[in-house]
């Protein structure tokens, strides 16, 4: 029950546990505009799209004059003066009141028809590019990616160029905040150069494992019900959440106790699938561990949110890559593995399916690429939009462009736009300057499993038993229940003792490919 709105009557900690009360009733709100995007992207007909982007658009103006109120702008200010977080400078409180000051001048920056304008045009640039994926064809979705673009720009704007910066920061910081182009440039390019000396060895000098295990096709019923059983066993809580098919596959930590997966099959490459939905699984994983639920639930405040977008894909990248690309996790798998695929995984070694996973080859479509070449689709995308932003690139000459500087990072032609610029979801959605963080989040991944793996001798047998449960209470304790708390580079330093780098990266992957390929 919120007290009066007499606020001098009101104490320092009635101040904040009357902010507080806001923000969560605007995260539930927003809570319903998750739960509409996730039916749209699963089961919603074709023909219900118009009234989804008007449904969208009104949610999403709703929520955004609940989150710019002038009352909690006078709370925020009430907090701060008052001093709720003055005690202890360093500790939760203030930091959580350090993201509402933030996130709130955020907002306020932005009007209210955009943000709806921008809702309800996504909602049916989604839809667009939808069909313009499965007809390969650019021309349905240039209008509408033109249209985002503009609005994302206007968006942009809005925040202002940070001094020093560039237009495509103001983007960033809405999905890795602190993070800035240049920054993320000065890491990218020598990566890029380490991955392709890499490349080119592993292809000029090293052995190419079989890829026959790969190529075994078993039912999607068969692969649904691996992708749970494996799940599980990561500690996903199915009570708390779900495993749906999507056209592109995603996690949204949509609500206290509502987290759904999303995950794609085909009867051939079943390891695509059971890829994606390990990696979603740890998206999952990192939602139920934000301290959403129960009685100390912060739900609604920043300390029960992700802190950033590369964190989000550290987690995710982990499971996929370093522990279900590894030797110990096929010894445990592998005999479940023929069973669910009716005999079609017989015959083949725990050996055989962990080479098999880590074969390296460039290849078209950024999801199912090998963990070496992964990156490369990251910069290209990094490098368009950027492009568009700052460079002058216009979006009808972007199939161009994307082929052009595909095939010089990754050595290979781009038959048809499918499987070229039309391949992912997120520029549909504005979502720009979301790209990079796919990286640095492998960067992350990286440099936490070198502490997870001193911190967890026994990590190796015990993930041949098929048993996580350590690895998920110590991502629980170390990263999950953090929330905002720390921004992506002090949580790194304070997990790891040291700034990101991407030294942990290579050395993962030049020790091990090296080896899979007997260099
Ligand atoms: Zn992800």
């Amino acid at each position: 029950m919120l007290k009066s709105d007499a606020s001098d009557r009101l104490t320092p900690s009635d101040h904040y546990t009357q902010l507080r009360a806001l923000l969560r009733e605007a995260a539930t709100l927003g809570s319903v505009a998750g739960l509409l995007n996730w039916d749209q992207e699963t089961y919603m007909p074709p023909s219900a799209a118009e009234h989804r982007a008007a449904q969208m658009a009104m949610v999403a103006g709703l929520v955004h004059e609940r989150r710019t109120s002038p009352r909690i702008g006078e709370l925020i200010a009430a907090c701060e003066s008052s001093g709720v977080a003055k005690s202890d400078p360093d500790g939760a409180e203030a930091a959580n009141l350090r993201c509402i000051r933030r996130d709130y001048d955020r907002a306020t920056r932005l009007p209210t028809k955009l943000v709806t304008e921008l809702a309800h045009t996504a909602s049916l640039s989604q839809e667009a590019w939808k069909n313009a994926r499965e007809k390969s064809d650019f021309s349905i979705f240039l209008p509408w990616l033109d249209k985002m673009v503009g609005l994302t720009r206007r968006k942009a704007e809005c925040f202002g160029v940070p001094a020093g910066g560039e237009l495509y920061d103001a983007l960033l910081e809405e999905y890795e905040p602190g993070a800035t182009a240049k920054e993320i440039d000065a890491i990218f390019k020598p990566l890029a150069l380490r991955l392709s000396t890499l490349v080119q060895e592993l292809t000029a000098k090293g052995k190419r494992p079989d890829d026959r295990f790969l190529n075994v096709s078993f039912a999607p019923a068969g692969q649904h019900e691996m992708g749970q059983f494996v799940l599980k066993h990561m500690g996903f809580d199915f009570n708390a959440g779900r495993l749906d098919t999507t056209t592109h596959p995603f996690c949204s930590g949509m609500a206290p106790g509502d987290t759904r997966l999303t995950t794609r099959y085909r009867g051939e490459r079943f390891a695509d699938a059971l890829y994606g939905t390990m990696h979603e699984g740890g998206h999952g994983l990192y939602e139920q561990g934000l301290p959403k639920t129960g009685s100390s639930s912060r739900w609604g405040e920043p300390l029960a949110d992700s802190t950033s977008l590369g964190i989000h894909e550290s987690q995710s990248r982990m499971w996929e890559n370093f522990v279900g690309r590894s030797r110990e996790f096929w010894e445990w798998l592998l005999p479940h593995a023929r069973k669910f695929s009716s005999g079609a995984l017989d015959g083949f070694s725990p050996e055989q399916a962990y080479l098999a996973a880590n074969i390296v080859t460039p290849s078209h479509i950024r999801v199912e690429a090998d963990e070496a070449t992964y990156n490369m689709h990251v910069m290209l995308r990094f490098e368009l939009e950027r492009a568009i932003f700052g460079g002058g690139l216009k979006v009808a000459d972007l199939p161009g462009e994307w082929n052009s500087r595909f095939k010089r990072l990754l050595g290979v032609d781009v038959p048809d736009h499918h499987r070229g610029c039309l391949q992912d979801v997120h520029w549909s959605f504005g979502l720009i300057g979301y790209f990079p963080t796919y990286t640095l989040g492998n960067l992350y991944a990286a440099q936490f499993w070198e502490t997870i793996r001193s911190d967890i001798p026994d990590l190796d047998p015990k993930m041949a038993r098929g048993e996580f449960a350590d690895l998920k209470s110590w991502l629980n304790d170390r990263i999950h229940r953090h929330g905002r708390r720390f921004q992506a580079g002090e949580l790194c330093q304070r997990v790891t003792g040291r700034p990101l780098s991407s030294d942990p990266l290579m050395r993962h992957l030049e020790g091990k490919f090296k080896a899979v390929y007997g260099i």
